[in-house]
C-alpha cells in the first residue's frame, strides 16, 4: 500500500530510492540504573563525548567548503559556545550523579527539560532556537562511544535516502560528500537553521514529517519531493513513472538556472531589468542573497505585528528589525511597507474591529494607520531611525488617492520633525512610494506620481478590487485571471504613465514572479519586478532570453485584444520557447 506524508520541503528536487533509517537518536533512549562505582566512568564517557564534539565542530569551522552558506561559520561558532554553557556542559553530569543513570538517559532528560522551556516562549523566533540547542545535545549523544554514525563517506554504504530524527547544520556539511541522495527528518521548524541552511544546499530534503521514521521501512521504495514537501512510500507504478520524468526535468532545469545566478539581468537587446525580493521576515535574507536579488522590493512589515505577541511592537523592537535589514542588505534598496493591517491581517490585539461587514473595503492599510496616528508615527520613526544605516525606503499601502497620500506624507514630515528636535539621525532624503492596488489610485495615477519617488503595483489587491473577487474566497478563484483585458489595460496605463513621468515603477504582487507573464510585462514597459526569492532565477531566465524589440508588436496586439481566450493564445505565442 502506498502512503503519502507531508512536511516542510527544503527544495533540492526529487530523490527516489531506499531509505536508510538512522534510529540512533535521543528519542529511542532507555534509562539504565548504575551502581555507584560505575558513575565516574559514565561521567568520563560524557566529558569525552563533549570534547570529541568540540574537536569535530572546530574542525568543521576551520574547513568550511567555499560553496557553503555564509552563515554556517557563525552557526558553528555558536554551537561551540553552547558547549561551554552549564545547561549543556554540566547539567547532564549532575543528572548522572543524582539519578545514578546512564549518560544517554541524562542527556535525554536534559534535552526534554530544555525543549519544554523553549516551547513556553512566546516569541516564535526564540522558540525555534530550541532546535539549535537540541542539535548540540544530539551531537554529543552521537559522539558517545558506541553511538558513532557512518556517513558512508568511504562509499561503502548504498546510496539511499537518509531518514533520521534530526540533522544539525553541522551534519549537513557532510551531505555533499556523503553517499545519500536526500534526507528526511522527523523534527524541524520553519525558521530553524537546518531549514535555512538546508534550503541553500540543493539536496532533496523534507523536514518535520513527524512519523517518517516510524512509517518508513528499510526495504520500502520512497519518493522524496523536496519542492512540495511530499514523501510517498511505495508509490504506484504510474506515480513512480511520473516522478522519474519530473526528476529528470528538474535536474535539467536546475543546471540551467544555477548557471545564470551571477549573470547580470539584461535582455537580449541590452535592457537592464531589476529583480527584487518580497520578504516578510529577516530570516528570508539568506535566500534573497543566494538568488542575487537586486534588493528587497517589499518587506511586509505587518508580519511584525502578527507574530503572536498580544501587544503592539514598540519603536525599539521595530527599529531592531529594520536596522538588521538595512545592515544585511548593505547598499541595496530595502523597501519597507508600512503596516498593511486590517482586512485579512488582523493582529491579536485587535487595533481594528473584526466586526466590519466588508473588512477588505474597511479600515485597512493606510486607512488604519491614519486613523491611529500614534501607531503610524511609531512605525515611521522606527524606519527613519534605521534609514541612517542603509538604503531604506518607505512604501505606503492601500493608497486610494492623492488626498490620502498627502495625509500620510504629512505624518511622515511630523515624524521627521520629532526626530530632528530630538537630535536623532536619519536619512533626510529617504525615498517614499505608494502602492497602487486600489483601482481609484491606478486611474488617478497622474495625481499620485507628482507626490512620490516611486510606485509599486500590488496586483494581488488590484485584481481583487478591479474584478470584484475576494482573494480569500476559493469559490471565486476561477474568476481570477491576470489576463483579463481590464487588468492588462489598467496595468499598461499605470506603467506607461509612470515611465513617461520618470517615476520608477515596479510590480510586487504575485504576477511579478509568474514567468509566463514576464515577457508581457516587459513589453508593457515594466523594468522592475519584486517577487518571492524562489522565483527570481526562473524570471531571470526569461529576461535573458527576451528581445524586447522583437516582442513589441505582439504585445501591442495582445493589449488591443478584448477576448480572454484569444489573449491567452497570443500570450502562449509570446512565450514560445521559454518552458
Ligand atoms: C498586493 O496586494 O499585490 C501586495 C503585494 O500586497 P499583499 O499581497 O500583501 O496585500
Ligand atoms: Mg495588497
Amino acid at each position: 500500500m502506498s502512503i503519502i506524508l507531508h512536511g516542510i520541503g527544503l527544495g533540492g528536487g526529487i530523490a527516489i530510492g531506499n531509505p536508510y533509517i538512522l534510529d540512533k537518536s535521543l528519542d529511542y533512549v532507555a534509562p539504565q540504573a548504575l551502581e555507584p562505582h560505575e558513575i565516574k566512568a559514565e561521567i568520563d564517557r560524557f566529558t569525552d563525548a563533549v570534547q570529541q564534539t568540540r574537536r569535530e565542530l572546530e574542525r568543521l569551522r576551520n574547513n568550511i567548503p567555499e560553496d557553503a552558506p555564509a552563515e554556517l561559520g557563525a552557526f558553528l561558532s555558536l554551537s561551540i559556545m553552547m558547549l561551554n554553557d552549564s545547561q549543556i556542559a554540566s547539567a547532564p553530569i549532575d543528572i548522572i550523579k543524582s539519578e545514578e543513570c546512564n549518560v544517554e538517559w541524562a542527556i535525554k532528560l536534559q534535552a526534554d527539560k530544555l525543549a519544554e522551556r523553549f516551547d513556553e516562549m512566546s516569541d516564535d523566533y526564540l522558540k525555534e532556537r530550541k532546535y539549535d540547542v537540541l542539535q548540540v545535545l544530539e551531537r554529543i549523544f552521537k559522539n558517545l562511544e558506541g553511538n558513532k554514525f557512518d556517513w558512508g563517506l568511504d562509499g561503502k554504504l548504498e546510496r539511499g535516502i537518509l531518514v533520521t530524527h534530526d540533522l544539525s547544520p553541522a551534519d549537513l556539511v557532510h551531505f555533499k560528500d556523503s553517499n545519500f541522495s536526500g534526507f528526511i527528518t522527523d523534527a524541524g521548524g520553519l525558521t530553524s537553521h537546518t531549514t535555512i541552511i538546508g534550503r541553500n544546499l540543493d539536496i532533496p530534503a523534507i523536514i518535520g514529517i513527524e512519523y517518517a521514521r516510524a512509517l518508513v521501512h528499510e526495504d520500502d521504495l520512497i519518493i522524496l519531493d523536496g519542492m512540495h514537501g511530499v514523501l510517498i512510500i511505495n508509490p504506484e507504478p504510474l506515480i513512480l513513472e511520473q516522478y522519474k520524468k519530473l526528476q529528470a526535468k528538474w535536474s535539467k532545469d536546475q543546471a540551467k538556472l544555477s548557471a545564470i545566478r551571477k549573470e547580470e539581468t539584461v535582455t537580449l537587446d541590452g535592457v537592464r531589468v531589476e529583480l527584487s525580493a518580497n520578504i516578510d521576515s529577516i530570516h528570508d535574507i539568506e535566500e534573497v542573497k543566494y538568488n542575487q536579488a537586486s534588493g528587497i522590493g517589499l518587506f511586509r512589515s505587518e508580519l511584525l505585528y502578527l507574530s503572536g505577541k498580544n501587544h503592539l511592537v514598540d519603536e525599539d523592537e521595530q527599529f531592531a528589525t529594520y536596522f538588521e535589514l538595512a545592515k544585511s542588505m548593505k547598499k541595496a534598496p530595502v523597501i519597507i511597507r508600512t503596516a498593511d493591517l486590517g482586512a485579512d491581517k488582523n493582529p491579536m490585539w485587535n487595533l481594528t474591529q473584526n466586526t466590519a461587514r466588508n473588512p477588505a473595503l474597511g479600515l485597512t492599510g493606510i486607512r488604519l494607520s491614519l486613523a491611529e496616528p500614534a501607531f503610524f508615527r511609531t512605525q515611521l520613526r522606527a524606519i527613519l531611525r534605521a534609514s541612517h544605516y542603509g538604503n531604506l525606503q518607505i512604501l505606503l499601502p492601500m493608497i486610494s488617492g492623492a488626498q490620502e497620500l498627502k495625509q500620510a506624507l504629512s505624518q511622515l514630515e511630523y515624524a521627521k520633525e520629532e526626530l530632528r528636535d530630538e537630535g536623532i539621525a536619519f536619512n533626510e532624503e529617504i525615498q517614499v512610494g505608494a502602492m497602487i492596488e486600489v483601482p481609484s489610485a491606478a486611474f488617478a495615477i497622474k495625481s499620485i506620481l507628482s507626490l512620490v519617488d516611486f510606485i509599486s503595483i500590488g496586483t494581488n489587491d488590484l485584481i481583487q478590487y478591479l474584478l470584484a473577487i475576494d482573494r480569500n474566497d476559493e469559490s471565486v478563484t476561477y474568476l481570477y485571471n491576470p489576463l483579463h483585458p481590464a487588468v492588462l489595460k489598467l496595468l499598461t496605463y499605470v506603467i506607461r504613465s509612470s515611465n513617461r513621468s520618470g517615476v520608477p515603477v515596479s510590480i510586487c504582487g504575485e504576477l511579478a514572479g509568474d514567468m509566463n507573464l514576464t515577457r508581457l510585462l516587459l513589453g508593457m514597459g515594466l523594468r522592475k519586478f519584486s517577487m518571492h526569492s524562489s522565483s527570481i532565477l526562473k524570471v531571470k531566465q526569461v529576461v535573458l532570453n527576451t528581445n524586447i524589440n522583437e516582442i513589441t508588436e505582439l504585445v501591442a496586439k495582445i493589449l488591443k485584444t478584448e477576448n480572454i481566450e484569444r489573449i491567452e493564445e497570443l500570450v502562449d505565442a509570446l512565450n514560445f520557447g521559454i518552458n
